[in-house]
């Protein structure tokens, strides 16, 4: 099992700089275990009582239910470090059937097929869109790169994937789709933004299919060189842990020290000031916790910052004693989710699906279904609920229907109950209801994001040590923040060491 590095460690500084970290979710977490194990001294400043951020895990009564994040995946190597580091590899939960996903198609779930063959058989298509999926390699294969790019570099995700593969995959396979990621929909998300690795194969090879395959198999090429029967074999796909997401968060706590983590520390004011001679950069921190004023912290040498934008708006922030203005940042949206928690005896559900979950497209809406999707909690991990009963998640609101989010618990009852009925036949009402209500769930990667990253950079150029991490930046989900942390500690890292450097005598 691996633990942060303790001072006496030989790698470390010999005078490690100190560093405020703002936000204790899992971006935060990450990126002050990052420099924790480098060494330096860090401080997270968590508004909230509790650590985790999106990540909200509740144990009670036989039941185990996460009211933020559910399951993830392990694409960025720096989620496979974490992991590793941390000793939680015992601790990860993969979904039963996991491959098993379904889509709503004339109010009845279907599979979404996993492969080529499965594709063609499967009755989720028809038979033009299937004929225009086999064609894309053929018809966009030849594109000019750079032209590719210029054309469509604010495109909509909706047109992204309508120019490649047509209205109906955008319809019933992309809509649910981004609706069940990002509580988006096609036509307000950037193509360049949501999907990044997408938009730049189409830059490089023309075709979406034909630059996937491409990548796969260097991928895989690069992948046996390096690792040739060194590396145990990783189990692919989504994952949770043992008790729930939350054990990911609270395992990176137990590796800061008590004081080292404040919560219920509302950061107020960032101070920057440049006058200091001895050090890279002076930074202080003024925060609102239980006592009556505000307390105050100072000397730090950098500050990675993971307050969503919208709570960054709101702090003061000062250079050399002048008001440093945030009004260069773009108003992002938010979308509103609320997550329900029900439990069914099994002998009442008369069609439970094996499976991961079911994802509703908008257009289902026209057969009475409101909510955005559920998910098999009990089904993918069984120790989630006891043996007679079944335990879903379901998820209402996003762009498609914002109001629809802030409905009571007992509207949302009967909303959920109604769309499970309806898709897997369930009887009665649900034996135990958990509301959870997200008024800001997901930033909306908007058609035009490129200017909140801009405003981002523009923040950090103009701030020397302040360095901005999460899933404002870089993408929403939780590798993506774990990610976007450990990157922002390397910049940290780097900065420090450079700043000690042009301090050294010539
Ligand atoms: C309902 C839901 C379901 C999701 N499902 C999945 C999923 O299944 N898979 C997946 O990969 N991703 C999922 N996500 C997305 C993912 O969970 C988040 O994008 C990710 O956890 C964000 O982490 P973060 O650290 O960037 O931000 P946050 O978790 O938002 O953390 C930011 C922290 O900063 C704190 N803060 C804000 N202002 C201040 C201040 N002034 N002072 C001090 N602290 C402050 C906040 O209290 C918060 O704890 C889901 C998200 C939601 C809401």
């Amino acid at each position: 099992m691996g633990s942060a590095a303790t001072k006496e460690d030989k790698n470390q500084p010999s005078s490690p700089g100190k560093v405020a970290v703002v936000g204790a979710g899992v971006s935060g977490l990450a990126a002050a275990y990052k420099l924790r194990s480098r060494g330096y001294n860090v401080t997270v400043f968590e508004a909230e009582c509790s650590a985790g951020g999106k990540l909200r895990s509740v144990s009670r009564d036989g039941l185990i239910w996460d009211e933020g994040a559910n399951t993830m995946t392990e694409s960025e190597v720096e989620v496979t470090a974490l992991l590793d580091e941390l000793g939680l590899r015992e601790k990860q939960q993969f979904p039963i059937s996991q491959n098993k996903r379904y889509i709503v198609r004339n109010g009845v779930p279907v599979m979404i097929p996993t492969n080529p063959l499965a594709l063609i058989t499967s009755n989720i298509l028809s038979t033009k869109s299937k004929i225009q999926i086999i064609l894309e390699p053929f018809l966009w294969k030849k594109n000019e790169p750079s032209k590719v790019c210029d054309a469509y570099a604010a495109e909509s995700v909706g047109e992204f994937f309508g120019r490649h593969f047509g209205e109906e995959v955008v319809n019933y396979l992309i809509d649910p789709m981004v609706a069940g990621t990002s509580g988006g929909d096609p036509e307000s998300l950037s193509a360049q933004h949501s999907f990044p690795e997408l938009w730049n194969l189409e830059n490089r090879f023309g075709s979406i299919i034909a630059g996937t395959i491409q990548a796969k198999w260097s991928a895989k090429k690069n992948k046996g060189g390096e690792t040739m029967g060194s590396e145990r074999k990783k189990q692919r796909g989504s994952f949770s842990f043992i008790g729930g997401m939350q054990t990911l968060t609270d395992r990176l706590c137990k590796e800061i020290e008590k004081d080292e983590l404040k919560l219920g520390s509302k950061v107020l004011s960032l101070a920057y000031n440049c006058d200091a001679k001895s050090t890279p950069a002076n930074w202080s921190i003024s925060y609102a916790s239980n006592s009556d004023k505000p307390s105050h912290c100072s000397s730090y040498n950098a500050v990675v910052m993971t307050a969503p934008l919208d709570n960054l708006t709101e702090l003061k922030i000062t250079k050399s004693r002048e008001i440093f203005p945030l009004d260069f940042l773009p108003k992002v949206q938010y979308m509103p989710l609320s997550v329900l928690i029900t439990t069914f005896k099994k002998e009442n559900v008369r069609r439970p699906l094996e499976g991961f979950g079911v994802l509703i497209p908008s257009k289902e809406q026209q057969n009475g279904l409101k909510t955005l999707g559920t998910l098999f909690s009990s089904m993918m991990f069984p120790d989630r609920a006891p043996d007679d009963q079944y335990l879903y998640t379901t998820f209402v609101g996003g762009s498609r229907n914002k109001e629809l989010a802030k409905a009571s618990t007992n509207d949302l009852k009967q909303i959920v109950t109604f769309d499970l009925r309806q898709l897997l036949g369930v009887e009665g009402e649900p034996t135990f209801v958990n509301h959870f209500y997200w008024s800001k769930a997901f930033p909306l990667y908007g058609r035009d994001y490129q200017s909140v990253l801009e405003a981002i950079d523009k923040m950090e150029k103009n701030l020397p040590g302040f360095f901005y991490a999460g899933n404002h930046k870089g993408g929403l989900s939780v590798g993506k923040s774990i990610a976007s942390g450990c990157k922002a500690a390397d910049l940290v890292i780097s900065y420090l060491d450079s700043s000690s450097d042009n301090m050294k005598p010539n």
